[in-house]
């Protein structure tokens, strides 16, 4: 596949020459080498996208939105039929390609689709009556969005943000991770030819300082952040500032709890996509597993089992299950942990360091630890790599116990043999989401996290209601 450096910014619905000289520079994960560059968008660059998206509020905010709801519809159907943006994440972070495909086409096409149907059924206006006194409630875009994702799955983060928040009719600047700035441009064009109007969304490519400009900018009336905790704290502080509402997707450490009548053949099969899905660097991954005391052994051998025969290597190829981690640092930032496991005194049953026969390309092997204490950093800490920490307990009152004991609360999962039993459990894990044998996801579920996972939620009516602002126009009784 050829790849193209990105010549500027997308404002206005083309291309721009960038205000900023500096160039992002995009490293294959796979062979090490350079794939290709993007501007580093200053704050110039930045103020013109705001700008163009403040342009285009009105005649986009206006449209009715069955109007609206037709865009996104055409836009879920091209990127249907786009065969090249799967591969383009692929080559830009090394996501196996069988996952790329649902992470960065089926999935956000279902978003979009979902969307649009919101869009659909939305009215401006809700009259409601309380004893005679009856008043509007009317309904507005919140108006320019500042969406910031990071590079692990990135178009389906990117149709979290801009599906609902066009659904409501606000206008958008986007700023993908400049690990994955050709999938954002790739899909700028698709906006475009999907008949969008010029402005209505908007890509500014760039590191940090790109999304910091664009978090300072007094134009932006929300922010919605995917990405670390740290960069969440530091974002909410400065919409803290502006009295802005901001939405935040941030990391986790969830639980897997297998109970004790959990089918183990469900287990493996799931294990991979719930526990470690693309090479572990998602945020839901379920990443300490809670084993019963009494298959606390046979939960270890099914888990190594996994990770030791699950086809690791070149992304690219639709076997595939672990490919290499998106760069060097985040490479070293995982082998660090593995570090800190081994010296914290953690078991190391399997992996722990560079795959044999791959000398080149960002990979790790997959890692297992078991007797692992909760309280060890690498139960703690979130380590977005293909590293699992198994640690027992004999009640489920103590499962539940440990599957909360975290500062994050942002997803989770239960294996059982009992639906009604794992669901009372999943009622009792504080995080966002918790998924009953295995991760699935539905575009009507509001998905947001708990506790240092974020504030705020994607996904559902609520998803959408997040990028609205309400008028309530009381009415005189007698108008009534
Ligand atoms: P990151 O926070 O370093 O970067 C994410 C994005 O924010 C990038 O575009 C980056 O350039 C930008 N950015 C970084 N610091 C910023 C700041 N101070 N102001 C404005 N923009 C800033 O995250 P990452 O390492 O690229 O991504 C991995 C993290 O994302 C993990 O913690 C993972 O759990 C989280 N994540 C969360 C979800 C979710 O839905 N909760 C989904 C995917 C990833």
């Amino acid at each position: 596949m050829k790849l193209h450096d990105v010549k500027g910014p997308w404002i206005g619905g083309a291309i721009q020459a960038p205000h900023s000289a500096n160039r992002v520079t995009l490293i294959s994960p796979v062979t090490e080498q350079r794939l290709a560059t993007a501007p580093d968008c200053d704050a110039a660059d930045v103020a013109a996208a705001v700008r163009a998206a403040r342009d285009a509020l009105p005649a986009w905010a206006g449209l009715p939105s069955a109007d609206r709801s037709g865009f996104l519809s055409e836009l879920a159907a091209r990127l249907e039929a786009a065969d090249d943006l799967a591969e383009l994440v692929t080559a830009e972070n090394g996501s196996p390609i069988t996952r790329s495909r649902s992470s960065n086409g089926l999935v956000p096409v279902r978003t979009y689709r979902y969307n649009a149907c919101l869009a659909a059924d939305l009215v401006d206006d809700e009259v409601r009556d309380w004893q005679g006194q009856q008043t509007i409630v009317h309904g507005a875009p919140v108006s320019v969005v500042a969406a910031i994702v990071p590079w692990n799955a990135p178009q389906v983060l990117i149709s979290n943000k801009l599906g609902p928040a066009l659904a409501a009719g606000n206008t958008v600047v986007l700023k993908p991770s400049p690990e994955t700035s050709l999938d954002a441009i790739r899909l700028a064009e698709l906006i475009a030819d999907s008949g969008f109007p010029p402005g209505v969304v908007n890509f500014v490519t760039g590191g940090r300082a790109t999304g910091e400009a664009l978090v300072a900018h007094p134009g932006v009336d929300l922010v919605s952040f995917t990405g670390s905790t740290t960069a969440g704290r530091s974002i909410a502080a400065q919409c803290g500032q502006f009295l802005r509402p901001v939405i935040l997707e941030l990391g986790g450490k969830s639980a897997a709890v297998i109970l004790e009548d959990a089918d183990l053949d469900v287990f493996r099969a799931q294990l991979i996509a719930t526990c470690v899905p693309n090479t572990g660097q998602v945020c839901y991954s379920s990443t300490r597993l809670l084993a019963p005391r009494s298959r606390y052994e046979e939960v270890i051998e099914a888990t190594g089992d996994v990770l030791a025969t699950a086809p690791l290597g070149d992304p690219s190829d639709p076997a595939t299950a672990f490919g290499p981690l998106v760069s060097e640092a985040q490479r070293a930032r995982v082998e660090g942990y593995i570090a800190s496991g081994v010296t914290d005194g953690a078991r190391l049953v399997l992996g722990g360091g560079r795959p044999a026969g791959l000398p080149v390309g960002y990979y790790v092997e997959p890692t297992l630890f078991a007797d692992v204490d909760n309280n060890l950093r690498i139960a703690q800490e979130e380590i977005f790599g293909p590293v699992l920490a198994v640690i027992p307990y004999k009640t489920e009152d103590e499962a539940v116990r440990i599957a909360n004991t975290s500062a994050y609360g942002l997803s989770g999962s239960v294996f059982t043999s009992d639906i009604g039993h794992g669901t009372e459990i999943a009622r009792r894990i504080d995080s966002g989401a918790v998924n009953i044998n295995g991760y699935r996801a539905a575009p009507n579920a509001p998905v947001g996290g708990h506790k240092a996972s974020g504030l705020g939620q994607e996904g559902g009516p609520e998803g959408l209601l997040a990028y609205r602002k309400q008028t309530s126009i009381s009415l005189p009784m007698s108008a009534g």
